[in-house]
């Protein structure tokens, strides 16, 4: 055994079969782990087989040569062949993977790869051809191995070459040098090439494998490693991952690649009725399904819990669409866990690169957003109409501040009809903004941006004053108006200050509790926290009555709405709406009246527009009505004329 360490003169097992164990153990790390394969990926697998099996090889060689494994000049060949080969191919190999790294997913052209493999297919020719291996080395009469003419042309010759042909890689990508995968690439290159010097100082040291292997390693913990690239416990891409490999298509391509984000809206409505356990069981199945898109130059990555992005490198828009298609697709069929279905809407956008996306915060921005309900999600959107969106919102965000400004804020009053006295006998305040840039703008989408900018509290208070003035001015109780029923936002519920503000100002105009209904919608209510409880107790200790408005829209189950002192449960329009497009809705339309009758709540059913909705809801026994059909919200003084006409 002593005959195999390290004496002069004698071929240096041990650091070969230590090359062999950690590449192998590497190997069995990498291959265990990692789940996404890429082109990339496969060359460092590939690098790492070649490394044991020329650490293999050149041992066998090495006990030959030592005399310790006697046999046929042949087999002596051909065991001399496999280690050379293996050995000088890492060159190659390791060229094609610092290509990969420096114009990833870009089309590697073919002529590239052509030049790049000119030298191995010489040395695979000499390796073969016996008269032209014969120039390399030989085996003489005696067994003994010869150095031929050749040898150090060819083999000094490739490693140069490769040396060479990587400088030039590295030039001709000079802009992507910062690149942190670059930096390894390029540690890992000086490791190699030192590494073969200890080959030149002394041959029979054979340390040069050991120490490529050591370079491994490092590539393997730098770039390699899986938890740089995926995410804990899933098989897809982490959004550092993503940063990382798209920080080299803005530094100017001539090609063009596509990312689709994917928004899943967050339906908490699960998590109470399924329980946290199939919640989570369900979107690990949406993981699974998202994970399985990965091609070669497709990549997916898990940007948050509910978010996703695929990209799709030097592609086509066409199969950009094709596969967000194919993902809208899946989203409007049900998932399944423990036997649990369950809908999730998503939505699709689509963003070429770098035209769209020029910039790796745009890449962020782009991706890190989550399920936007301004935007529609009938159809896949780009990433223009999301900076329509953008731009729109700011200028909603210019006009906001400009009504508040001037003051500009008016209330509309729409009225609600009860059917069994045929009167007019409530109405609801609405909000409007006329901006002079943009016209009316919809409540439904400035609140929104209210909400946002934290807005919202001050028009609210607007609103109130606005609405207590005209309850003292022109009294509309005279008219037969019992209260006015005035929209709270959710952003409003958690500002503590709200009961003692609104109480001052009903006191200011001498507006008593029972004149006024607040109107709150399901969402603010599953949200619940301490301080939105706290601050509708307040209100409601003051004597203000509630209406839960939206009904049905949102994610509340009713255990937890009887936990309030809702009097009114209002119904939303799709409901009523969808009602007269099947027979299913009718079902659910009328489970829904009969519940909030069985509650003992009092319905209110909005946006009844025709003669037939109002008969129908008569005959159903609905009270309280709402809509187009009796009146469109309208300026006070309009209102009251409205009132006047139909009460008196
Ligand atoms: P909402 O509280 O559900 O208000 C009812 C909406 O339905 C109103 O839209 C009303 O004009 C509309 N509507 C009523 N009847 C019909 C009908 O027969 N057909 C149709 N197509 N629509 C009908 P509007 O005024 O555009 O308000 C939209 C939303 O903006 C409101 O939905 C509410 O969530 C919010 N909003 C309005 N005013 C305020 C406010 O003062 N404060 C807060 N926080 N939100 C408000
Ligand atoms: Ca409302
Ligand atoms: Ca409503």
């Amino acid at each position: 055994m002593l005959d195999l360490l390290y004496t002069p003169g004698k071929y240096n097992l041990n650091f070969n079969i230590a090359a062999s164990l950690m590449d192998t153990l590497i190997l069995v790390f990498f291959l265990s782990r990692k789940k996404a394969r890429n082109y990339r990926s496969k060359l460092f697998v590939l690098l790492l087989i070649n490394l044991t099996i020329a650490a293999i090889a050149e041992d066998a060689d090495g006990l030959m040569r030592n005399g310790l494994l006697d046999c046929s000049n042949n087999l002596k060949t051909f065991i001399t062949v496999v280690a050379h080969y293996f050995h000088e191919s890492i060159a190659f190999l390791l060229t094609l993977y610092l290509l990969e790294i420096l114009v990833s997913f870009r089309e590697v052209r073919h002529s590239e790869v052509w030049l790049i493999s000119i030298p191995q297919i010489l040395l695979t020719v000499f390796e073969l051809v016996p008269p032209l291996r014969h120039l390399l080395f030989y085996y003489d009469k005696a067994g003994f191995y010869n150095r031929g003419q050749l040898y150090a042309v060819i083999y000094y010759g490739i490693i140069i070459a490769y040396l060479l042909i990587g400088v030039l890689i590295m030039v001709r990508n000079w802009n992507t040098f910062a690149q942190k995968d670059l930096r390894y690439v390029v540690f890992v290159t000086i490791g190699f090439i030192v590494s073969m010097m200890f080959e030149w100082i002394d041959e029979y040291l054979r340390v040069t494998v050991f120490l490529q292997s050591l370079c491994m390693l490092g590539v393997y913990v730098y770039i390699e490693n899986d938890r740089e690239t995926f995410e804990e416990g899933t098989s897809l891409m982490n959004k550092n991952a993503l940063m990382r490999e798209t920080n080299i298509l803005f530094e100017g391509t001539d090609y063009t690649s596509y990312v689709i984000s994917v928004r899943i809206r967050r339906n908490e409505m699960y998590e109470v009725t399924l329980g946290e356990e199939i919640a989570s069981g369900l979107l690990r199945k949406i993981n699974v399904w998202m994970s399985q898109l990965t091609r070669e130059r497709i990549h997916v990555y898990h940007i948050s819990p509910l978010t996703y992005a695929v990209m799709l490198f030097n592609d086509t828009e066409e199969n950009a669409v094709a596969m967000a298609d194919m993902i809208m697709n899946r989203f409007s069929r049900e998932w399944e866990y423990n036997y649990t279905p369950a809908m999730y809407s998503a939505q699709v956008l689509i963003g070429s690169v770098p035209y769209d996306i020029s910039q790796s915060e745009q890449m962020l921005v782009f991706t890190d957003r989550g399920y936007d309900a301004n935007l529609p999600t009938d159809r896949i959107l780009y990433a223009e109409d999301v900076m329509k969106a953008d731009a729109r919102r700011a200028m909603v965000e210019v006009a906001l501040n400009r009504a508040l400004d001037g003051n500009t804020f008016e209330v509309f009053y729409q009225p609600i009809y009860d059917t069994m006295t045929n009167r007019i006998h409530s109405c609801e305040a609405l909000v409007r903004m006329n901006d002079r840039d943009m016209g009316y703008v919809s409540p439904e989408e400035f609140i929104k941006v209210a909400e946002h900018t934290g807005m919202v509290g001050k028009i609210g208070e607007i609103v109130f004053e606005k609405v207590c003035r005209f309850i003292s001015e022109k009294n509309p109780k005279q008219y037969g108006i019992d209260f006015i029923e005035v929209n709270l936002s959710t952003i409003q519920c958690m500002d503590t200050d709200l009961p003692d503000r609104f109480a001052e100002i009903m006191k200011k105009y001498g507006v008593t509790s029972d004149e006024i209904n607040l109107e709150i919608t399901e969402s603010a209510v599953v949200g619940s926290e301490s301080t939105m409880q706290d601050v509708l107790h307040r209100l409601h200790d003051m004597g203000l009555a509630f209406a839960l408005d939206d009904f049905g829209t949102g994610n509340a189950n009713y255990s937890y709405i009887m936990n309030y002192p809702f009097r009114i449960i209002k119904v939303d329009k799709s409901f009523l709406w969808n009602s007269f497009k099947s027979h299913d809705n009718e079902v659910i339309f009328d489970n829904m009246i009969s519940l909030i009758r069985g509650l003992r709540r009092e319905a209110v059913v909005e946006g009844v527009e025709t003669e037939d909705q109002k008969d129908r809801l008569v005959k159903d026994g609905v009270r309280y009505l709402q809509g187009y059909f009796y009146s469109k919200p309208v300026p006070e003084d309009e209102f009251l004329n409205y009132v006047k006409q139909f009460n008196l």
